[in-house]
């Protein structure tokens, strides 16, 4: 929306719960600083609105992305087993946020063991075992669904009647539209390989399709190199040499994990930056989760969240700013001064400064 000759971006800020509101806080200011005019429309979700609004994920957040289109998320706490489900998984099939991209690359001043990995990693985010059918071990269903199983399937006689089942779809469909998105980022960023990644060799009819479609897909891209590689291979390259990858493109659950890993490539969650983009809708948010011990300490590296804003300006068509935020934060991480523990040689560093104060360097660098 223009303002008087002033192009002003309604964004849905949902700061999340944890260490979100902090890290949140840390990099609307450094967006701010910019001097992008960014009208922040904030819904509070996660489990600390449960209280006031009865459900961590209130109507009102899910209008306001429904209406900007645009939104920008700290973590949100997930239960693990019981509980609520994911809201994050919840968020990326509401708007089909079909692209997890998640970029790794290693910047000066933050120890890892690697110099040089450059690599973007492309998560299909709606399809896979995270569409969340599952059955619940020893549920009438369940043993309804392992009957049906049995009667189509010989090997269906090897699952035991406790056993809990999930289903693990790959449509035609989705894996076209995320490779053919990691393909058209490679052209649009001057990237030379894409990787697909599959266990095609045992899962042949969900990962064989993964890896079908994508051999299709690349017949597309001449100029681009493509490669497949199994995951379990994968794992062990990148550990051994990073370098080798530049675009992976991978279904939901190698994707979840492989990012985490390429994330500790290139010096941890503090670092690791992501967004969740669809045909639609983009909500960016970092890789990390809410990282509850740290809530209210003013510890936890704004980072990550800092360069998915920088994702976000580019993605909003403020290249400039983008450009300026992420090297502001590369100066700041690359002088050490006022970094987070996390970015310091040791832990109890007692030279390290806050999350308030690391965006305070990273706002003076803009200036
Ligand atoms: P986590 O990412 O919160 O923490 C893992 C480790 O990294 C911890 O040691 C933590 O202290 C550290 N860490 C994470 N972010 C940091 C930061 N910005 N600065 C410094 N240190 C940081 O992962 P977890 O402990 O597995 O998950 C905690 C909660 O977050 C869970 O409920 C999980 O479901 C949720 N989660 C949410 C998201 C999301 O909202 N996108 C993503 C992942 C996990």
């Amino acid at each position: 929306m223009f303002v008087q000759n002033i192009m002003i971006h309604t964004v849905t800020l949902i700061p999340g719960d944890g260490i979100g509101p902090e890290i949140a806080d840390a990099m609307v200011r450094c967006v701010d600083a910019t001097g992008v005019h960014i009208h922040w429309d904030r819904q509070d979700a996660g489990i600390d609105v449960i209280a006031t609004d009865g459900n961590p994920l209130p109507e009102r957040v899910l209008n306001s992305l429904r209406k900007n289109k645009i939104g920008i998320k700290g973590p949100i706490t997930t239960p693990v087993g019981t509980g609520y489900r994911s809201l994050n998984v919840f968020l990326r099939k509401e708007f089909d946020t079909y692209q997890n991209i998640r970029p790794c690359k290693t910047m000066t001043g933050v120890r890892t063991r690697y110099t040089n990995v450059d690599l973007v990693v492309f998560r299909e985010n709606t399809d896979d075992l995270y569409t969340g059918v599952e059955f619940q071990q020893g549920q009438p269903s369940t043993k309804e669904l392992l009957a049906v199983l049995q009667k189509l399937n010989k090997d269906a006689s090897l699952i035991r009647d406790d056993s809990g089942i999930s289903i693990k779809p790959i449509s035609a469909y989705k894996t076209e539209r995320i490779v053919k998105a990691a393909f058209e980022y490679a052209l649009s960023h001057q990237r030379k390989k894409v990787s697909v990644v599959h266990k095609a060799n045992i899962m042949k009819y969900t990962d064989g399709l993964f890896l079908e479609i994508a051999r299709k897909v690349a017949t597309r891209y001449p100029t681009i190199t493509f490669e497949d590689v199994i995951v379990d291979n994968l794992c062990m390259q990148l550990v051994q040499k990073p370098e080798l990858y530049n675009i992976l493109v991978l279904p939901n659950l190698y994707g979840d994990i492989v990012s985490d890993l390429c994330a500790g490539l290139v010096g941890g969650l503090g670092v690791a930056p992501g967004a969740n983009i669809g045909d639609t809708y983009a909500v960016f948010e970092a890789v990390h989760g809410s990282a509850p011990k740290y809530k209210n300490l003013n510890k936890a590296n704004p980072t990550a969240l800092i360069l998915s804003a920088c994702m976000m300006l580019d993605y909003l068509g403020e290249k400039t700013a983008a450009a300026r935020l992420q090297n502001a934060v590369e100066n700041v991480i690359a002088e050490g001064k006022d970094v987070t523990y996390d970015l310091k040689p040791t832990r109890d560093d007692p030279t390290c400064v806050g999350t308030k104060e690391m965006a305070n360097a990273i706002i003076r660098k803009l200036k």
